[in-house]
Order: structure tokens, then sequence, then C-alpha cells
């Protein structure tokens, strides 16, 4: 990294946030609430940068505010805490629109081309340089901490995935004896369930996680930090992997009871 960059990144994470913006941060993410001072510390240094670093643009008519930005920077943020992070550093721009934007027919991407594959998720996060949320469903994740779902943790997991260089469900884990157990754990489980899904059983982890190895890291993601003890308690080894990539124990934080 260029040293102007450092410094300015230094200089950001250093500003604290305005009591106006955590009053918004707080109404909107109950889960940000529950996080101790040190780390409330950390994470507005992280929304800071992003917010400096990411263009959030308004799309279908919505207009931007420091509202959708601060909601969706903070959650962002969550996945980067106690980490060494270089802030989603191939994504640029959030494109935000105001209801769940997709349809069976075809979309048109933001690089111009037009796909009729059908959209089944609430953003999408694309290999190269945006991604798409509506805040809708932005704001629905974030106000329920607790059952499951948040499609900003979705979203930006699928970015932390790609930075190994491949969208594939393996993110950057810096040891091939890391990687080992990473693909010994989350195959188990993946293989797990795609079996509960044909079984029509009823799983922790949402059906969708069975769609590929990256939507369910994206998917196991969102179980994490939402329902992290029922993870512990019945996927203990992929809770392990999992608080060891992101470097947190939400399982053991005080946070408000999870919703069976
Ligand atoms: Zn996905």
């Amino acid at each position: 990294m260029f040293g102007r960059k450092r410094k300015v990144r230094r200089r950001l994470f250093e500003t604290p946030l305005p009591d106006a913006w955590w009053v918004i941060i707080d109404r909107n993410v109950p889960y940000i609430r529950s996080l101790t001072d040190e780390d409330r510390k950390e994470l507005g240094g992280h929304i800071q940068i992003l917010l400096h670093e990411k263009r959030f643009e308004g799309c279908g008519g919505l207009e931007m505010t420091d509202e959708i930005r601060l909601t969706i920077a903070a959650q962002a943020a969550v996945l980067l805490l106690h980490r060494k992070t270089d802030y989603y550093p191939t994504l640029r721009s959030i494109l935000v629109y105001p209801h769940a934007y997709f349809s069976a027919a075809e979309r048109r991407l933001p690089d111009g081309t037009v796909t009729d594959q059908p959209e089944a998720r609430l953003g999408e996060s694309w290999f190269r340089g945006s991604l798409v949320l509506s805040w809708d469903d932005v704001l629905r994740g974030a106000h329920n901490p607790s059952d499951g779902h948040n499609v900003v943790f979705h979203e930006f997991a699928h970015q932390l995935d790609g930075e190994s260089g491949a969208m594939n469900g393996a993110p950057d884990l810096e040891s091939p004896t890391r990687y080992q157990h990473w693909a010994q754990v989350l195959g188990h489980d993946y293989n797990k369930l795609i079996e509960e899904v044909h079984k029509n059983h009823r799983s922790l982890i949402d059906p969708y996680g069975s769609t590929d190895p990256a939507e369910f890291f994206a998917v196991v993601t969102e179980t994490f930090f939402e329902k992290p003890k029922a993870m512990l308690h019945r996927h203990p080894e992929l809770y392990r992997q999992l608080a060891e990539f992101y470097n947190q124990d939400p399982a053991h934080a005080e946070t408000d009871s999870e919703t069976p």
C-alpha cells in the first residue's frame, strides 16, 4: 500500500464518528449496540474508511442519505473487526435500490450486460467492482439481529471470499494447513446441508447455502453472527473455523437472546 493511502487511512481511522451518526447506527443496527466500547471504537474507524473509499449510489429513484450509507457501512465493518484488512479492495461502488430490485426476467448488470439468470437473493455481489443491495432488505436484516438473515453480511462475505482470487467459498486463509481444515470442515457441513435440503429436513443453516460453496460461506457468515450460540452447539467445528477467520466469538458475547 502506498504511504499516502496508509496515512489517509490512519487519520480517518482515528477520527471519531459524530454522535448523531452513532444514533442512526444504534437505531438501525441493534447488533452493534451489543459490542464492547473498544469494538465500537474500532468499528467507527473502519466505517470512516469505508465511507471515504466506497461510492454509495442510489438507484431506481432512491436518494442516497447518510442513514443509508451508515447502516450499510456499519454492518460491512462488523466483518472487519479484529482483522488485518484492506477494506474490500476490489469493491468500488455500492448500488442501493429502494426495494428488492430483482425479477425473474432480464436484468441489467452494472457493466451493461443483460442476464436472464433468475435472482434468488436480495442483494448481489460481483467479483469486480460493485455490489447491489435493496434498502428495504438492508433495514429488515439489520433490525432483527438474531433471525439468521442479514443481506449486508451476506454480500460482504462474498467480497471477502473473492479476496483469495476467486469466489469459491474459501477466503484468504494465509496458510495451506488452514485451507485444508477449512475445506474439510466446510465441505463436510456443506454436504450435510445438501442432504438435509434433499430430505426436506429443517436446518439451522439457510437452505440457500446448498446452492454452491460460495453461497455456503456467505450464508454461514449470516448464521455465525446472528445465531452464534445455535451454530456453536450444532456445528461446533464450523463455528470454530469462522471464529478463527473472523477473529470474533459472538457466541460468548453479551448479546440479546437468539430467536430459536
Ligand atoms: Zn450470495
